[in-house]
């Protein structure tokens, strides 16, 4: 079978996979079980053998493979596509989210940029080369992962599947691996990683009549919150910079304090996002501006500081090998794009990286338009990326010329 790129997409938009985001929320938009359901019967149109990992409970990624002429295990090359089935959620927007639109050259609609545009793109370069078999291909792995938007479940799933135990997915460790994010068809060879962790300020209850005889969290935060605004602009960026991704980044996201206006709040929590340099070390990023806080002369009280909840590496571009520019020459051939470039926002493709995968991200549409309003893909994109990716898959087996 060959795909059709837009109706594909517009399939693929019309079936709701929203991350829940780590809340607890219901309803059919929910999680990427659909979306899993979808991709199997395509891999059973294309005849491809294919598995159903459980990532989490409820949550599984789907990876179908193409065997190439020489065997992973007896020298031939392994190449990975990957690629998320969630998306974030669809609140605020002001278009049909799940109803796709063509208008203008465009497919709008929640997850027509991330990520869904690049499934297709991956998808029909997959099912292009399963139904040619060139000679001389690689093995191809195309895995849809679960939770790229919050938590990574997916990928951390994905990369413990080619641990040679009998059962393992992949019979070895990839060659190379592609990320689909969008990236306007430019090559991502660094990105920058995240901690995020909850810090907290304690006091004590009293009624509101009496404030005398409490302590005020709140106002033990808002004092906190000076400092860490004072680490936000003149500390974290002086700590070094990196060529492709830029300084190091830190920002509170969220805060909490408080049961109800006539009691004197014993607790405040914020959550704190601290952008990752490629090569920074994330303990000592973590320790640094909790030292920081803890010295800062305004602060004569203890603040608590929660352990790492959540952890995506940086991407390093020293390790990318030959995909980077095998990758950058045919996009710059189909496109006229292919700029290796850094970006600052984390992918699943650290993860890959981290366990010796040389691994680039790479999509059609901007990551502008991902988790935006109106989201929206350019269908000349989405085409040019369907032929980058066929030809990275005809190619990789063959050596660099
Ligand atoms: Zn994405």
């Amino acid at each position: 079978v060959l795909l059709d790129l837009v109706e594909t997409l517009c399939e693929l938009i019309a079936i709701p996979s929203v991350n829940p985001m780590g809340k607890a929320v219901a309803g059919p938009e929910y999680g990427e079980g659909r979306m899993t359901d979808h991709l199997e019967p395509l891999y059973q149109r294309m005849q491809v053998p294919y598995r159903r990992q459980v990532a989490e409970p409820g949550r599984e990624n789907i990876i179908a493979w193409l065997e190439g002429e020489t065997p992973p295990t007896q020298g031939g090359k392994l190449l990975l596509f990957a690629v998320h089935q969630d998306t974030v959620p669809v609140e605020g927007m002001i278009i049909d989210p799940w109803r796709p639109k063509v208008r203008e050259g465009r497919v709008y609609g929640r997850g027509a940029c991330d990520v869904k545009g690049g499934m297709t793109a991956m998808l029909a370069a997959f099912a292009r080369l399963a139904a040619e078999r060139p000679p001389g291909m690689p093995t191809l792995v195309l895995a849809c992962t679960v939770n790229e938007e919050f938590g990574f479940s997916g990928i951390d799933a994905l990369r413990r599947s080619w641990n040679g135990a009998p059962d393992a997915i992949l019979p070895r460790k990839p060659d190379a691996a592609i990320v689909a994010e969008p990236t306007g068809l430019d090559v991502v060879v660094a990105h920058r990683g995240v901690i995020r962790w909850c810090c907290r300020t304690r006091g004590q209850a009293a009624h509101s009549s009496r404030p005398e005889a409490g302590d005020n969290a709140i106002y033990k935060m808002a004092r906190v919150l000076q400092v860490l605004e004072r680490y936000q602009w003149e500390v974290v960026g002086q700590l070094g910079t990196h060529p492709l991704c830029g300084p190091a980044t830190m920002s509170v996201g969220t805060i909490h304090g408080g049961v109800s206006v006539n009691i004197v709040p014993d607790a405040c929590v914020i959550e704190i996002d601290r952008r990752l340099r490629p090569g920074e070390d994330p303990r000592q990023a973590y320790q640094h501006l909790i030292d920081y806080v803890a010295q800062a002369p305004e602060i004569t009280f203890p603040v608590e500081h929660d352990p790492i909840g959540l952890e995506a590496p940086a991407l390093p571009n020293d390790a990318n090998g030959s995909i980077a520019d095998r990758l950058a020459s045919i996009a710059c051939e189909v496109s006229g794009r292919g700029t290796k470039v850094g970006v600052p926002f984390a992918t699943d493709a650290a993860f890959l990286a981290a366990v010796g995968v040389p691994t680039v991200v790479f999509g059609p549409g901007s990551i502008a338009q991902a988790h935006t309003v109106d989201e929206w893909l350019p269908i000349d994109e989405l085409e040019q990326a369907a032929e980058i990716f066929y030809r990275i898959g005809l190619q990789l087996g063959q050596p660099i010329r």
